[in-house]
């Protein structure tokens, strides 16, 4: 179920190995961030249409970072539409060379076919969806090219498997994973501001969503020793 959590903004929690997946529709752009594994496309698609839209209008599909659980559901999407997808630079470059290693894809059992990554993202970049723009900020730590989304206005941030609920966070024993890194993004997104955070997995939260960050921030910090 994609639930709104404002403006144009919805969210869908997962239920199984899948990641949770953002839905914006502003219109002229229909957003997809993350896409799940892939094994519950047509669910979802269903779920779009409950919500007026489905993987035939979908725009543009940002991916936090490209972990299976993330990126899996891009495929299924491209039997029915030609969006633009974005990924930070470094994972992008891999991708593009045809190197999946980094998607975890074969650790899986899953073979993911090649895909072409026509937007490269950088830290400091704005994806400007109209009435929606997010900041892009690099947030290293749980793989090399994970990012946070900001969206000043609304106080939102879309945090990937950065960081989590409860003063949790993504692990680090994945290829290019770092704890001193995830301790250092962990930070930097405590001392910004925003209100909601909707995080790659787990629930999201709504209200004093900054707080959250410094929890998990302090909880890796306190892992490092
Ligand atoms: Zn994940
Ligand atoms: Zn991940």
């Amino acid at each position: 179920m994609f639930e709104n959590i404002i403006g144009p903004i919805y969210f869908r929690a997962s239920m199984s190995f899948d990641s949770n997946i953002i839905f914006i529709d502003t219109g002229e752009h229909k957003v997809l961030i993350d896409t799940g594994t892939g094994m519950e496309a047509d669910l979802i698609n269903k779920e779009l249409e409950k919500v007026g839209s489905s993987y035939g209008d979908i725009t543009d599909i940002v991916l936090t970072h490209s972990h299976i659980d993330h990126i899996g559901g891009v495929h299924p999407i491209l039997k029915h539409a030609d969006p633009h997808i974005y990924l930070h630079k470094t994972e992008a470059d891999m991708i593009n060379s045809g190197d999946m290693t980094l998607t975890l894809g074969a650790s899986f059992g899953v073979e993911l076919p090649p895909l072409s990554i026509d937007r490269p993202m950088e830290e400091g970049d704005v994806l400007d969806f109209g009435p929606v723009r997010f900041k892009v900020l690099h947030t290293p730590g749980h793989s090399i090219g994970s990012v946070c989304l900001h969206e000043e206005k609304m106080g939102v941030l879309v945090t990937g498997d950065t960081m989590f609920p409860g003063g949790s966070f993504g692990r680090v024993d994945f290829p290019t994973g770092n704890m001193k890194d995830l301790v250092k993004s962990l930070r930097r997104i405590s001392e910004i501001d925003f209100e909601i955070a909707l995080a790659g997995h787990m629930h999201a939260i709504i209200g004093n969503a900054r707080r959250a960050a410094y929890d998990s921030y302090r909880m890796a910090q306190s892992m490092m020793y």
